[in-house]
């Protein structure tokens, strides 16, 4: 069985652990555990984690008030477990974030990004579009990608140990505790654009909207790093299984290969 934990701090958890749900119901009912996850008990349990979204800034708040923090960044960086976030998920696996309260959010990392939050402003705070992900296939159809207040990734960073020296000092920028370089070792691999909301799709999103002109060129709304992925908008707001199916399947084989060099 691989246990599958949603951080269950804030936001919608409970919608994720549905859509999992939906993504295996052809598999055996032994295969999988769907659980939530509260205290670092139950993150010790999980071969893989989702962080959904919500508000980041209550979230990592909740989060250290829960002592999670530093084992939520072992998970990811140390143990470097399969862990997915959306949206405000994305944003506390981003390196570095700005709009940040000054002092006001810590941040777990993993994916050498920073993301800008609240990217597409308060005049849009929500929209779907209809976004192609090559990732699931050739022929398959767009995904309705379902946007609220979302960040994107605005900058691929050089890897980990460079940042917070290369960063230019930006106020409200906040960045996630280095590991030491030994944890580090292993995780030298550079970020993967997986998709981006660009042309017709940006322009049907910002259709009448106030907004920054960049966003018609092309945001980054979909990234993954070794064993981390990260998406600006919300999968399991939509009853679309696609997303959360693949990337149970990568966990999948993630863990059995290397239950396999384990043995
Ligand atoms: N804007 C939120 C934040 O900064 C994220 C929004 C979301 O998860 N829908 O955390």
């Amino acid at each position: 069985t691989l246990t599958i934990g949603v951080l269950a701090l804030q936001g919608a958890f409970h919608e994720h652990v549905q859509l999992l749900k939906k993504a295996t119901e052809q598999a055996p009912p032994s295969e999988w555990d769907f659980i939530e996850v509260r205290t670092p008990q139950e993150l010790a349990r999980c071969d893989a984690l989702v962080l959904p979204g919500g508000e980041s800034t209550t979230m990592s708040l909740v989060a250290a008030r829960s002592d999670l923090l530093e084992p939520l960044r072992d998970f990811v960086k140390v143990h470097r477990k399969p862990t997915w976030g959306t949206c405000a998920g994305l944003i506390l696996l981003a390196e570095s974030a700005n709009r940040t309260k000054k002092g006001g959010q810590e941040l777990i990392g993993g994916l050498d990004v920073r993301v800008n939050r609240n990217h597409f402003g308060r005049q849009a705070e929500s929209f779907q579009v209809p976004l192609d992900l090559a990732f699931l296939g050739q022929d398959a159809s767009p995904f309705p990608a379902v946007f609220i207040r979302a960040p994107v990734v605005e900058r691929l960073l050089p890897h980990h140990e460079g940042i917070q020296v290369e960063e230019e000092k930006r106020e409200e920028t906040v960045v996630a505790p280095s590991r030491p370089a030994k944890d580090l070792a292993t995780t030298a691999s550079n970020v993967e654009v997986l998709a981006t909301l660009s042309g017709q799709a940006a322009r049907l999103a910002t259709q009448g909207r106030d907004i920054s002109p960049e966003a018609e060129v092309g945001d980054v709304v979909a990234v993954r790093q070794g064993n981390v992925l990260g998406t600006s908008f919300h999968p399991e707001l939509t009853g679309d299984a696609r997303i959360h199916a693949w990337w149970l399947r990568q966990v999948q084989e993630g863990v059995q290969s290397k239950r396999k060099t384990e043995q």
